[in-house]
């Protein structure tokens, strides 16, 4: 049987998780989440990175720094996971939906300007499959509408866009905040984990205090006030110390794995024609120029949801768990009365007609053939 994922492990996990133990401090904030959080600003250069349970909690961040208020617009894909969407809506904030592109399921950037009106406060970008959102068009919006850009980047550790200017800058750090996830399913991971990006340094002071729990405690702890107290809204979005140990085992291996990951995703690449390109029509992932391919996924967009269903069956037999997506949040039972009823024909194609492939460290890709 190949699963469509198993999470890696780089077996120094229970060493550390060990380690961060016997040093007696298990709560958030201690040694393993700055180790983290200087590992993310050393080999990415990110501004400022705080360590979050999820990547919907660092979301949920975003949403308390960017003070969404009822009312305010958000532009957000409809072809996301749930989370982008709903923490922008925990804060009373109206979804605009965007549709993706025709060739990447990815915000189609041409489309975002048609939905700014008075009331928009933010575009969420998703850089689908860690591949880009062309990021230089939605800055140019952005700063023509004084508009914030949160980039969730769940998907996208170690994977870049450069611009028009020549510069290759990593995903997370180019809008004012960025998000990570560290959740199983993801190239690094710690079970339930994620990352705020703080690339605005207006927002530096106050995030640390949203991290922890609406107090200066962070302040305090550095030795720079000499109480700590309840000074603005939060909650509790650091992870615990077991949490951060076992990520710290994962990043000291990036490179095995990314590498072990773009492997697989080339020799699908290479081969996804031959194997199947007979008996089904359909379209490999697109990477733009501007774009790098961090081998999170690698996915499939049949002619039909027929077909779709075809090969999904013919896999299962051979042992084979391929798997959908998303389904439009522009069309889920939560959000559907909300929407409006603008039709997002790319966002509803990639729910009924993409296939995502199994690709995990340990996939042995000789069974297929
Ligand atoms: C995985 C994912 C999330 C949610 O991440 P969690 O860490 O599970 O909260 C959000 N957005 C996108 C695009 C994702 O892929």
């Amino acid at each position: 049987m190949t699963p469509f994922n198993k999470p890696y492990l780089s077996g120094k996990e229970l060493h550390y998780i060990k380690e961060a133990v016997s040093s007696g401090h298990i709560s958030g904030n201690g040694l393993f989440t700055k180790k983290s959080q200087a590992f993310f600003e050393n080999k990415w250069g990110f501004k400022k990175t705080l360590l979050t349970t999820s990547c919907t909690d660092a979301l949920e961040m975003c949403a308390m720094l960017l003070d969404i208020q009822p009312g305010d617009e958000v532009i957000i894909p409809s072809y996301t996971f749930v989370t982008t969407a709903l923490a922008f809506v925990r804060q009373g904030a109206s979804i605009v939906f965007a549709d993706s592109r025709a060739d990447h399921p990815g915000i189609n950037e041409d489309d975002i300007e048609g939905l700014i009106t008075p009331k928009t406060k933010a575009i969420v970008v998703v850089h689908y499959a860690g591949v880009a959102c062309d990021m230089d068009k939605v800055m140019v919006l952005a700063h023509k509408h004084q508009l914030f850009v949160v980039e969730d980047a769940a998907q996208a550790i170690d994977s870049y866009y450069t611009g028009k200017d020549g510069i290759k800058r990593p995903l997370g750090s180019i809008g004012h905040l960025g998000t990570f996830s560290f959740h199983e399913t993801k190239n690094i991971q710690c079970g339930e984990g994620g990352l705020l990006a703080i690339n605005d340094e207006r927002f530096l002071k106050r995030a640390e205090i949203i991290w922890e729990k609406g107090t200066n405690r962070a302040e305090f702890f550095r030795g720079e006030i000499n109480k700590y107290g309840w000074v603005d809204t939060g909650s509790s979005f650091l992870p615990s110390e077991l949490n951060a140990a076992f990520l710290f085992a994962q990043l000291e291996n990036l490179e095995v794995i990314q590498n072990r990951r773009k492997e697989i995703w080339q020799w699908y690449n290479t081969h996804v024609q031959t194997l199947w390109g007979s008996q089904y029509d359909f379209t490999t992932p697109y990477i733009p120029a501007y774009a790098t391919n961090n081998a999170h996924m690698f996915y499939l967009v049949f002619k039909d949801p027929e077909e779709r269903t075809r090969f999904i069956t013919d896999l299962k037999s051979k042992s084979i768990n391929p798997v959908f997506h998303y389904l439009s949040l522009h069309k889920s039972d939560y959000y559907k009365d909300k929407h409006g009823g603008r039709d997002l024909l790319n966002s509803d194609r990639y729910t009924t007609c993409l296939v995502r492939l199994p690709l995990y460290y340990e996939m042995d890709f000789r069974k297929f053939t």
